[in-house]
């Protein structure tokens, strides 16, 4: 079948790409074989539709955790170009796991039994109603999006910590070092940062763009991990919401966490 108008003007401007820029050539041809030849061509054929939301939130059941599980934070450190720097000083990470005890300590108390207390889940940026990293920020390198996912623009980012003083959680690190000679697995379809910038969980928001759920949604074998619009009743986190108690991270403070827990 004759090639589109749209198709052909898509070939076209490749061929140009690949004769004034091998490199940009070798990309595209490396990202072509990855996701098929159209990926990240908005509207392009086979192109899944992006996933939206009111408002995206997260559900952790973390009964379903067990404690030497790390599914959750391979695939998001992998897929997000999280160097794994060796040295506790200089840690960056986006999901982490960590026990009841340190994740709820107004919770927690001597008479809960231990197996509770010592109970491991992971711990991620609550995307928060009321973000005060987002209030602190002077160059506008965090904001919040109309469906609730607080980014960061690491090309913004002066690296002035504010933000990460700010949050209350430990959700966000900085860049001590520069990150890209510890990045395990490259990969080639998320940007790397740089020395001085902060980072943190960002809901997978490029894979809700191309209409896939966040890496750790599926990576985990127990379905631990739900993710969906809480706007939405008929979204399975609302049901689960709906059915189960569930407590978020330090919710007193006024940030409107939008993580919830199920212990
Ligand atoms: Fe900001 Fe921290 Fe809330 Fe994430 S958890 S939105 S980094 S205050």
């Amino acid at each position: 079948m004759a090639p589109t108008r749209r198709e052909f003007l898509i070939i076209a401007g490749l061929s140009v790409i690949g004769t004034a820029c091998p490199p940009l050539a070798r990309i595209a041809s490396a990202k072509a074989k990855v996701t098929g030849a159209w990926a990240g061509l908005p509207g392009a054929p086979g192109r899944a539709p992006a996933l939206t939301a009111r408002r995206w939130a997260m559900v952790v059941d973390a009964k379903k955790c067990y404690d030497d599980c790390t599914d959750c934070m391979t695939a998001c450190h992998s897929t997000h170009n999280v160097p794994a720097i060796g040295n506790p000083m200089h840690e960056v990470k986006w999901i982490w796991p960590e026990r009841f005890e340190k994740v709820f300590p107004a919770e927690s108390h001597p008479r809960i039994p231990e197996a509770v207390r010592k109970q491991i889940g992971p711990v991620l940026c609550n995307h928060c109603d009321n973000p005060p990293c987002v209030r602190v920020c002077p160059t506008g390198a965090t904001f919040r999006r109309t469906d609730g996912i607080v980014m960061m623009d690491s090309h913004r980012c002066i690296g002035c910590k504010i933000c990460l003083a700010a949050c209350p959680y430990g959700a966000r690190s900085i860049n001590f070092v520069n990150p890209r000679p510890f990045i395990r697995n490259l990969n080639p379809d998320f940007p790397t940062r740089s020395k001085g910038v902060i980072e943190k969980c960002n809901f997978c928001e490029e894979r809700l763009a191309r209409g896939i759920l966040p890496a750790c949604v599926i990576a985990c074998r127990e379905k631990a991990l739900v993710f969906g619009d809480v706007d939405n009743p008929q979204s399975k986190v609302s049901q689960i919401l709906d059915r189960k108690f569930s407590i978020r991270r330090r919710a007193e403070l006024g940030t409107k966490p939008q993580v919830y827990y199920i212990l």
